[in-house]
């Protein structure tokens, strides 16, 4: 596909597995390029925290690692598509039913989306990565004890605030956010692939290879 040089300006589907890379991903392009970050969990997370009647509903579905309802998921985007042309949409869409939202959303905003990537990563690596993966509740940045350490253990590089790990990254809910990945959101990968707008990314490589191949896949030839 031919990727407008501005692709910064772009709108974007980051899809794949918990662990691939994807908010890693969406945080070094917002560093550099000032691009906007929707992560759909970040968003659940705070709700959940400030005890909202959204966050009240969502809390029980994200405990148990299964998908937050369409319905909810889908009137909790509106707002946030219409307030920018440009943006990273990571973890969002996670259904079919969510993705044809998506679609007729931004045909009324006539914002078409300019390209869906898919961050992949063995079964093993994404379990390892989970494991060792600490959060920033107020910012959504991660870290990795072994593959991306803070320089203080438990404490964010940026902003100083406390690093922590998420409830739904232990073992068992890692299993479950796995398997509700296979049977709900793998067929996105189809859905996209046959717009014309999937781009494949290996995420198995160091964070900097992934980022290099996520610029080359969107023709940015400066990386
Ligand atoms: P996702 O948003 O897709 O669930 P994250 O970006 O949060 O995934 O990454 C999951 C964990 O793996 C984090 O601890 C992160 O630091 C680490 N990580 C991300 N990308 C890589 C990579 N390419 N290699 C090794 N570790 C990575
Ligand atoms: P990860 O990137 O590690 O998979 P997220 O932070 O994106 O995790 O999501 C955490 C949880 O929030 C999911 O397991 C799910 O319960 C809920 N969630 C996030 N995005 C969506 C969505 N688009 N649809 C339904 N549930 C969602």
């Amino acid at each position: 596909m031919t990727v407008p040089v501005a692709w910064h300006a772009m709108r974007l589907v980051f899809l794949g597995p918990p662990g691939a890379g994807k908010g890693t991903q969406a945080q070094i392009l917002v560093g550099r390029f000032g691009a906007r970050q929707i992560s759909t969990g970040d968003i659940l997370r705070r709700n959940v925290a400030d005890g909202t009647e959204l966050g009240k509903r969502a809390k029980a579905f994200m405990d148990a690692g299964a998908l937050v309802p369409d319905d909810v998921i889908v009137a909790m985007m509106e707002p946030e598509l219409g307030a920018g042309a440009a943006f990273i949409l990571d973890g969002f869409p996670r259904t079919v039913a969510q993705a044809e939202a998506l679609d007729a959303m931004l045909t009324r905003l006539a914002l078409p989306l300019g390209a869906a990537l898919q961050f992949d990563a063995d079964r093993e690596v994404l379990i390892e990565r989970l494991a060792g993966r600490w959060t920033n509740p107020r910012t959504g940045r991660t870290y990795h004890t072994l593959f991306n350490p803070p320089r203080v253990a438990g404490i964010d590089d940026e902003d100083g605030g406390p690093l922590v790990q998420r409830p739904d990254d232990a073992r068992d809910v890692v299993a479950q956010r796995l398997a509700t990945y296979d049977a709900k959101t793998k067929p996105l990968i189809d859905y996209y692939a046959r717009r014309g707008l999937l781009q494949r990314i290996d995420g198995l490589q160091p964070i900097e290879a992934v980022t290099a191949d996520v610029l080359r896949a969107l023709g940015d030839r400066a990386a």
